[in-house]
């Protein structure tokens, strides 16, 4: 195979290291969406015995989950459905799912009597979840039914890694008081975990830290954004945050010069013809492109790495492949590696870079990477 993608086990625990140190509370390793595309069977088995929970969006990822770990609890945060039910109710050690609405609980009940559920409150971001009088009602209908397994209350921050200004994500932290407050007293004799924080609110508000913390972009040691790591560093100074906070990525995205091809000054490269090098130049072709998830927003933008130096990405990114410019790479040849994110030698391309280069974010750029091509744990 001439593209894969490496994996760090030593990067992921290490980051997860670093966050209970530096929250002091229980960590959910968040590996929804196949583990931000490091392969969640794969990160299941890096981060076993080190995380509290591991959090997933489905209850088809759940089900990976238990093949590979059949005691970490696992919460299903995303939107789920009562036809895939049945598939979860001969676990020990039970997917806890997420629910928000009275029907989603009764629904449950009907099917899965007692199975264990943390129900989720808006307090800001209006995705699932309810507030006010209706958040009222799910509170009431679960103080008449104390037999339902209801054991935690959770909610999603709006506005914590797009600002250094954490007033939203404050006013969000007081409904959640003021919900959790309520659900205490409807719960009687349950014990319930509460959690709010994510990446950044875990490392940025140390109030939202709760019994847990919900780690995702950052277990794969990618910050959630510029102004999360600002801040950071700001609390940094503070001694807030200890100053040997690090994070270290996971991901290395390899392939394989595949073809190398000499053309003149003024030749057009790739779909549209929109490169045309000045002077005679050295063209490899990589076999990545938009369908590996290799973003097309790359085209003549992006850089990747042969023998240490950067070779810019000329033309248009194609379906299955894109042309880096190696004129100035010697030995390049059929074969060389090229690191399309990763570090060679003094140089590196970030995920940040990619996202930078896109328009776009980190979690876009790691998730999309094709599921079918290899992931590989190194040491
Ligand atoms: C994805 C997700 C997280 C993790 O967010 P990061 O910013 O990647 O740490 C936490 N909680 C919920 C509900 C999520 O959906």
């Amino acid at each position: 195979m001439h593209t894969y993608v490496e994996i760090r086990a030593s990067a992921l625990k290490s980051n997860l290291i670093h966050f209970r140190r530096a929250t002091s509370t229980g960590v959910m390793a968040v590996l929804k969406s196949n583990a931000y595309g490091h392969d969640l069977e794969l990160c299941t088995r890096a981060v076993r015995g080190q995380a509290d929970w591991i959090g997933v969006n489905s209850i088809e990822e759940a089900i990976r989950v238990r093949k590979v770990d059949d005691s970490t609890p696992v919460l299903v945060m995303g939107a789920n459905d009562k036809a895939d039910y049945k598939e979860i109710a001969s676990y020990a050690s039970k997917p806890v799912l997420v629910l928000s609405t009275i029907d989603a609980i009764r629904e449950l009940e009907d099917h899965l009597p007692g199975h264990p559920f943390h129900l989720k409150v808006d307090t800001g971001m209006s995705r699932l979840g309810h507030h006010g009088v209706s958040l009222q009602k799910i509170f009431s209908y679960l103080s008449a039914h104390p037999e339902l397994n209801w054991c935690g209350l959770m909610t999603h921050f709006a506005n914590v890694e797009d600002v250094t200004d954490q007033t939203y994500a404050q006013e969000q932290l007081n409904r959640f008081d003021e919900a959790s407050a309520f659900a205490v007293s409807a719960a009687g004799n349950r014990k319930l975990a509460f959690h709010t924080a994510a990446s950044g609110a875990a490392l940025l508000l140390p109030e939202s830290r709760r019994d847990l913390v919900r780690v995702g972009i950052s277990l794969y040691g990618m910050w959630p954004s510029r102004e999360t790591r600002i801040s950071a560093s700001a609390l940094t100074a503070q001694g807030t945050l200890d100053s040997s906070f690090k994070l270290e990525p996971a991901l290395q995205w390899k392939t394989r010069i595949v073809h190398i091809n000499a053309i003149t000054a003024g030749t057009a490269v790739g779909y549209g013809c929109t490169y045309r090098p000045v002077q005679d130049s050295n063209i490899a072709v990589l076999p990545v492109g938009y369908f590996e998830g290799y973003d097309r927003r790359l085209s003549n933008k992006a850089h990747v790495l042969i023998s240490g130096k950067r070779a810019p990405v000329i033309g248009r990114v194609c379906m299955n492949m894109i042309m880096v410019d190696i004129t100035h790479i010697a030995d390049a040849k059929v074969g060389s590696v090229a690191t399309l994110i990763g570090t060679d030698e003094k140089e590196s391309v970030t995920a940040d870079d990619l996202a930078d280069w896109m328009g776009t974010i980190n979690y876009e750029v790691t998730t999309k990477i094709e599921p079918g091509i290899p992931r590989i744990l190194v040491d």
